[in-house]
């Protein structure tokens, strides 16, 4: 049978943490999966094997598995009865399939056998230079321990044995739903998306919010916004996007405050607005995509006095990151060419000619004494929608 043994990181996976770890890994790639006529998910030793039928191109189903949240590697092979013959078949057909794809390139091999089982008569050297005598004998190829052109893997555990040479590389992090729920300022420009993405990848479920300029400015951002949402949610991680229209919160702030302050403000009316969505989706955290000194709004000062206003955490997981990084970043997850086609930002609505770039909270309650700021608030949630994505399970209370 043609399986995928998908492996994960065990670092943290201590006591009652472990049992939900593997069961949302499991049904997580059971959800990813959904699409794929007669695959099967099953949770072996610490490992979970996905079968995959005969007909199938295994090329997509590895890149959705590698693309999951949790998993470390993913070892194509074969999964075979853990007798001496069938591992010793199965390693001599996996070497013949290595020596086809590689061209005639491979010269030499290894054999790197493990058991997890108990009860398995053979230890691992035994294994290794048993078969690795077979491989040798039957192929032409020499044993090379040091680098091998061909590494044949052979685990077996309790109730089979896996033999594969091909591995690929996961995107690693934990299962969605693992970790709760956040909410994700979500703006249509590159960082914000990427930040979103990588809480998810440690284990969230995300509910994005995005301002736009409506009515001041066209709303093509929310187009582009959606889209953005609609590809961070094909990892099942993505509940819900809300759009609100911000343009006029932002016309009475800049009727109102001083025209160096705006940014701040709106980002600090941004802030109130998102925690009350957070509040009504029980999010424990707010999630934005700043990247210290990237840009005026974003040194400490002014990320200290947006943050006065917030009661929940607010997570920067980009803020130690250079704008390359973060592009390669939008690049590999597919965000990157939706927000460069953006070119609407509500931030830029009113735009000062010289933002402060270090403001005091102080200031900024000055500037809003003659605002109505709950009433602002309230104005922006009551023109906001949401769009719902379909997501690998319920979300669940977070480890720990
Ligand atoms: P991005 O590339 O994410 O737009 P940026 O480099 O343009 O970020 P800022 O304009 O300072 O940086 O915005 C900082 C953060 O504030 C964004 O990453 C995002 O989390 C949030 N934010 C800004 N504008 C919006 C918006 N229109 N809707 C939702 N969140 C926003
Ligand atoms: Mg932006």
């Amino acid at each position: 049978m043609r399986t995928a043994l998908v492996h994960y990181h065990e670092i943290g996976l201590k006591g009652r943490n472990r049992g939900q770890f593997e069961r949302r890994l499991e049904s997580n790639l059971r959800w990813a999966l959904r699409g794929v006529p007669g695959v099967e998910v099953a949770r072996v030793a610490s490992r979970v094997a996905v079968h995959i039928p005969r007909d199938t191109d295994p090329s997509s189903v590895l890149d959705t598995i590698a693309g999951t949240p949790g998993v470390a590697y993913v070892a194509y092979g074969r999964e075979v009865e853990r007798t001496p013959e069938a591992i010793a078949e199965a390693a001599l057909a996996e070497a013949h399939g290595a020596v086809a794809r590689l061209g005639g390139s491979a010269g030499t091999f290894a054999i790197d056998a493990r058991r997890s089982a108990t009860d398995h008569d053979e230890t691992s050297m035994e294994m290794n230079r048993r078969v690795g005598e077979i491989v040798r004998m039957q192929t032409g190829l020499t044993v090379d321990l040091d680098s091998p052109d061909i590494t044949v893997w052979i685990a077996v555990v309790q109730s089979a044995a896996y033999v594969w040479t091909q591995r690929c590389e996961g995107i690693g992090g934990l299962p969605v739903g693992t970790s709760g729920g956040v909410v994700a300022l979500l703006s249509s420009g590159i960082d914000s998306p990427v930040a979103a993405w990588r809480i998810m990848r440690r284990g969230a479920f995300v509910v994005g919010v995005h301002f736009s300029g409506r009515p001041q400015t066209t709303g093509r951002s929310e187009h582009y916004a959606a889209e953005i949402a609609r590809v961070l949610a094909r990892g099942g991680g993505m509940e819900r996007l809300y759009t609100v229209p911000f343009g006029e919160v932002q016309r009475r702030i800049a009727l109102d405050a001083p025209d160096d302050l705006r940014v701040l403000l709106y980002r600090r009316f941004m802030v109130r607005v998102a925690e009350r969505i957070a509040e009504a989706e029980r999010a424990k955290a707010l999630v934005t995509g700043e990247s210290l000194g990237q840009v005026a709004s974003q040194t400490l000062d002014n990320i200290g006095a947006i943050d006065a206003v917030a009661t929940l955490p607010v997570l920067r997981p980009l803020i130690g990151s250079d704008k390359q990084e973060i592009v390669a970043e939008a690049r590999a997850i597919g965000t990157y060419d939706l927000s460069i086609a953006c070119d609407d930002d509500c931030c830029t609505l009113f735009m000062p000619r010289r933002p402060e770039t270090h403001a005091r909270a102080k200031e900024l309650e000055e500037a809003e004494a003659g605002l109505d700021v709950d009433g602002l608030v309230a104005e922006a949630l009551y023109g906001a929608t949401s769009e719902s994505f379909p997501t690998a399970g319920r979300r669940g209370r977070g480890r720990g």
